[in-house]
């Protein structure tokens, strides 16, 4: 996959987009404060961004509403298909800006540069395209009630979406984010992550670019805490979109219970990941590797409970370890690189604390298990043996390279422990029988599961989770419901 034409690090000389983006406008803080952000791989800061707070947050509101309560402005009164061709243009863009975009993303995020031009940007043009597709679509029914009348739903926008995205997949993140609710006829406050939100400030200037009108998209970073809580209490707002942790979901959902917003949360998980022992071991071996390893292990979806049947286990650990020792770790404008540093230096401090409580409470540590380097928050890839169902890595989330191989003898007791967590989001299973794939998919209680592959995304397959894993789908014409609002119209025909 790696070509000779790999976006590379941008010289010191480059510029970025640092300011926040209000009503087509980009403007500094209120406060005139900015805050740094950092290559995650060498700890250099890579320049100061606007730092958003509850007086920017106040005016993205204030410019985005006026946008969409402007029955006689340009947005409401534009033709489904012209919002669907803006998306379009705007995909477009991101295609012809694949390489600067992909380079942002892995100076920001850390990731490797083969997976940002090869995985991510690609999954963002196609969610555009794909939603751009629904944009004249999203239609209602006729419904035959009683009596001489003529009953007709409509699907409306829901209005003002505030949306709060991570730092693990920052690009993708805004299209999942932006894709259905333009597509539905919203408009958008975005919040992306403190630690990288280069790359959505970037693709503010391509909406702008691509004639988006003044209001439709906002990007305002700023503190979680701060910009994040103020969006979420606004009462200009209709809609929290939340991608991130469980924790912060709890908290958000408490404060929009004050102002009654519509919420979709696509928060944490501890997917199980069943090997039985007809599986083709092999290709399970390299399908989990990624299941896991796959973005430095920043992954909602991870599969970080490995459940190995008893009969492979021996044999399934030994071909892991060899896999994921030969990963390749390092600088990840390297485009051979497949494991970049993880995103900052709370998340590596946050993994490091688990990899001793995993040593501590008697795991058995068969690789990694420690920092790689003295520069850059690069961890080793982790495997945790002799896992037991109550040890803290089986049960929490770590969100790193990290991975917790569990031994099982039979189906239903593989069940009944892949669901005896409080997370839903995915599961998955390698095995030749049909029989025990159904089964599986049948039995785990999760938003998605995965028979012979892993990590399987496609813009049109809806996404979220079952149980504290979230609530609400992202993706697909589903993705769609929680930005429109049905009306109801009653015509009496007498
Ligand atoms: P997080 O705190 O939940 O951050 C996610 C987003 O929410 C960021 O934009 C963040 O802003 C914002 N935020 C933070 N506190 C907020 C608040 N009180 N009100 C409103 N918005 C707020 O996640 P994190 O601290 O970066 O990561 C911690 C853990 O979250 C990870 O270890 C992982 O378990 C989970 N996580 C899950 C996903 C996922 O895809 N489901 C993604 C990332 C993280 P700031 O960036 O300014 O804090
Ligand atoms: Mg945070």
């Amino acid at each position: 996959m790696a070509t000779a034409t790999m976006p590379r690090r941008p010289t010191k000389a480059r510029k970025y987009q640092t300011k926040i983006l209000i009503g087509g406008q980009w403007r500094d803080s209120v406060s005139g404060k900015t805050f740094k952000t950092i290559d995650p791989s060498t700890e250099e800061v890579i320049t100061e961004i606007a730092m958003g707070d509850a007086a920017d947050i106040d005016l993205a509101v204030k410019a985005a509403r006026k946008t969409f309560d402007d029955r006689k402005g340009v947005w409401r009164k534009m033709d489904a298909r012209d919002r669907g061709r803006l998306m379009h243009r705007l995909a477009d863009l991101i295609e012809e800006h694949i390489d600067e975009l992909a380079e942002l993303e892995t100076l920001d995020n850390g990731k490797p540069i083969a997976e940002s031009r090869n995985v991510d940007l690609p999954l963002v043009i196609d969610c555009f395209r794909y939603y751009a597709g629904w944009a004249d679509k999203i239609q209602g029914q006729v419904v035959p009630i009683r009596g001489n009348y003529l009953c007709y739903t409509k699907k409306e926008p829901v209005g003002v979406a505030g949306q709060i995205i991570p730092w693990n997949f920052p690009l993708l993140m805004a299209a999942w984010k932006w894709g259905p609710a333009l597509a539905a006829g919203c408009v958008s406050v975005l919040k992306p992550a403190s630690s990288t939100a280069l790359t959505a400030l970037r693709l503010g200037e391509l909406a702008m670019e691509a004639g988006y009108p003044a209001g439709v998209v906002n990007v305002v970073p700023g503190r979680g805490s701060v910009a994040g809580d103020a969006l979420a209490k606004h009462p200009g707002v209709d809609k929290i979109a939340f991608t991130g942790s469980t924790e912060v979901g709890y908290g958000l959902m408490k404060i929009c219970s004050e102002t009654l917003k519509r919420l979709t949360f696509e928060l944490g998980g501890k997917s199980p990941n069943v090997i039985f022992a007809d599986a083709d071991l092999d290709t399970a071996v390299q399908g989990s590797m990624l299941g896991l390893f796959f973005n430095q292990g920043q992954c909602c979806c991870a599969g970080s409970r490995l459940f190995v049947e008893d009969k492979a286990h021996d044999e399934f650990v030994e071909k892991l370890s060899k896999k994921v020792e030969s990963r390749k770790v390092g600088d990840p404008f390297d485009p051979d690189t497949e494991q970049g540093p993880q995103v900052d230096k709370n998340q590596y401090d946050t993994i490091m604390s688990y990899i001793e409580k995993g040593n501590k409470e008697g795991a058995k540590c068969v690789t990694g298990g420690e920092r790689l380097g003295d520069k850059g928050f690069f961890i080793k890839p982790t495997i945790f043996d002799n896992v037991t169902d109550n040890m803290t890595i089986a049960r929490e989330e770590i969100f790193g390279p990290v991975l917790s191989v569990l031994k099982f003898r039979d189906i239903d007791e593989v069940i009944d422990r892949g669901n005896a967590n409080e997370y839903g989001l995915a599961a998955a299973v390698w095995t030749r029988d049909i029989g025990k794939a159904h089964a599986i998919a049948d039995g785990m209680r999760a938003g998605t599961v995965w028979v012979n592959c892993y990590d399987v995304f496609d813009a049109a397959a809806p996404f979220g989770g079952f149980k504290k894993s979230g609530f609400g789908r992202e993706l697909g014409e589903k993705g769609l419901d929680s930005y429109t609002e049905m009306k109801t119209v009653t015509i009496s025909l007498a």
